[in-house]
């Protein structure tokens, strides 16, 4: 018989059921309760109760429900044998399964079997980080606190047993059925190791976007919250990257006062102090990195820096032999990372192990590495500006194929499903196979540059460039359609669900629905104000900076 779980035939009032702390340290037994209902007017409702924790017992174990009848069910806890076991290393909260069928009239085949959870919560909160027994006042079920105060680890409580899990679990530690934080991250330059800049609307928990028609862009808040009047008090903002329900982003002074800023993204309260860098992260092309809980970020002079990225605290750094434009790029979740470099000979690629900070290769380049590098399967792709892309092995750093005569780059290797696409200064464009570095096609879609990292989502190529967005088939390289700008556009375009979104230098961002015309969404109403660095497409909103010195969220509807 299939077992399905429906939502809103949830037969139970609660979802979590609370022992309160005075009844937790009176010990002996305690009896709490919740109700059943049957809320058809047709159909009976048969449940069956099971509880897996021995400290528990329920009464009834079954019950027939007529047309809209509720029952109590009385769920008795044995305080001590519970703290025995929570002392030994147990859970401090335990399921309840229901398993509920609906019996329709004569004659009528039963419904399926419908299976749904009821959780019993001691008042006791485990950091799920050092494990240590949080101070929490569970009584009303949620009240969690915001971080842990042994480890300071930041903790975002379940929303169905409320068990605390860490900002980076997706699914709870009490029950991976619970989903914690469902959205997708975009924790690197174009929201993968391949700058992909492609998302669908279930990676984002968005579900109000009307098919075909261009989503519209409301400001949710940005820092600072209004543009700075003063030219010495401009921040020049790197690309930001969001993760964990977290956007950070370097930002620097023109007299060069750099610091790595990290929000909330939901609300735009500041998580940390803002980390001082000693010179900073190149405002256009460079970017931080998010990756298995660290943050990554290369200054200008080549200082490396992995900081904590929830709590913002140091764990090392170290100089770089050469200067750094693009942003970093992690690979796999051991590493290493990877490092664009301008050097006096020309350029390098360097890969540096997450843990310590130490080197792992570094591979010298005829030209120098303006832009990230892209990684896929095993192999690391790299612009140099002698106009070569080069696909060399991960760690080793080894040359495994190298296509020449490419021309010059603004944006970084693109990678999707074993092609490689190459955007270059001349308006051409070209697709190279990510295993034996064959070329599958060339096109020159226009005179003028193209500016800036393209986006793919498989059927097409989104291509900015100095006289607007090109789209080209990903297939064939076959030139579909251009949405022409008044201004260069040199920010990475990023498409959800086939929609193109995408900054432009007039400092406004525009979009257009597949096979629409391009609409005007969000104007940052500064003068002069430009949008170029890429922008970071998560948790419902697009994270983007301008040169008027602001970050903002603006939330996707
Ligand atoms: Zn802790
Ligand atoms: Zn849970």
């Amino acid at each position: 018989m299939a077992v399905t779980s429906n939502e809103t035939d949830f037969p139970a009032d609660l979802r979590t059921l609370v022992l309160s702390p005075a009844d937790y340290l009176a010990g002996g037994t305690k009896t709490l309760r919740f109700h059943l209902t049957n809320s058809d007017p047709q159909t009976a409702l048969y449940v069956k109760l099971s509880g897996t924790a021995d400290w528990l017992s329920l009464a009834p174990q079954e019950t027939a429900l007529a047309p809209g009848e509720k029952q109590a069910i009385a769920v008795t806890v044995r305080v001590d044998a519970a703290r025995t076991q929570l002392q030994a290393g147990g859970p401090p909260a335990a399921p309840i399964t229901l398993l509920s069928q609906r019996l329709g009239g004569a004659g009528s085949s039963p419904l399926p079997t419908m299976s749904a959870m009821v959780y019993v919560r001691l008042p006791v909160a485990i950091c799920p980080s050092c494990e240590r027994t949080l101070d929490a006042d569970l009584s009303d079920g949620a009240s969690i606190p915001a971080f842990c105060p042994f480890c300071f680890e930041r903790l975002r409580p379940c929303p169905i047993c409320s068990t605390p899990n860490t900002w980076r679990a997706q699914q709870c530690i009490a029950d991976s059925s619970h989903i914690v934080r469902g959205n997708a991250d975009w924790p690197v330059l174009g929201g993968d190791s391949g700058h992909t800049g492609s998302r669908d609307l279930n990676s984002l928990g968005l579900t109000t976007v009307r098919e075909g028609a261009n989503v519209a862009l409301t400001r949710r808040w940005s820092y600072p919250s209004v543009p700075p009047s003063r030219a010495e008090n401009v921040l020049f903002w790197s690309a930001p990257a969001a993760a964990y329900g977290m956007v950070a982003a370097a930002a620097a002074t023109a007299e060069g006062d750099a610091h790595i800023y990290a929000f909330q993204s939901d609300t735009g309260a500041p998580l940390w102090d803002p980390y001082p860098l000693a010179d900073p992260v190149y405002p256009e092309r460079g970017g931080v990195t998010i990756h298995e809980g660290q943050l990554y970020a290369a200054t200008v002079e080549g200082l490396l820096i992995c900081a904590d990225a929830l709590r913002g605290t140091r764990l090392w750094e170290r100089t770089l032999e050469g200067k750094v434009y693009g942003a970093p790029v992690a690979s796999t979740p051991e590493g290493p990372l990877l490092v664009p470099l301008v050097t006096p000979n020309g350029g390098g690629l360097a890969q540096i192990g997450l843990a310590q900070g130490t080197g792992v290769s570094l591979t010298p380049l005829e030209g120098p590495v303006m832009t990230a590098p892209a990684y896929a399967d095993g192999r690391v792709l790299v612009h140099d500006d002698s106009g070569v892309l080069s696909c060399l092995a991960l760690e080793t750093g080894q040359l495994l194929w190298r296509a020449n005569g490419l021309g010059q780059f603004q944006a970084a290797p693109l990678v999707y499903e074993g092609k490689v696409y190459s955007a270059t200064n001349t308006g051409k464009v070209f697709a190279h196979e990510l295993q034996t570095g064959k070329e599958l096609w060339q096109v020159e879609v226009t005179s003028a540059v193209l500016a800036g990292t393209p986006a793919c989502d498989g059927s097409l190529l989104y291509l900015p460039g100095e006289d607007g967005i090109h789209l080209v088939s990903a297939a064939l390289g076959r030139a579909v359609r251009r949405y022409p700008t008044r201004r260069p556009v040199r920010s990475s375009p990023v498409v959800l669900a086939g929609a193109l979104l995408f900054g432009v230098t007039d400092g406004d961002v525009y979009g257009a629905a597949p096979g629409r015309t391009m609409e005007r969404l969000y104007e940052t109403g500064t003068i002069g104000s430009q949008i170029i660095a890429a922008p970071a497409l998560a948790d419902g909103a697009v994270f983007l900076t301008s040169t008027n010195g602001v970050l903002y969220s603006l939330s996707l509807g």
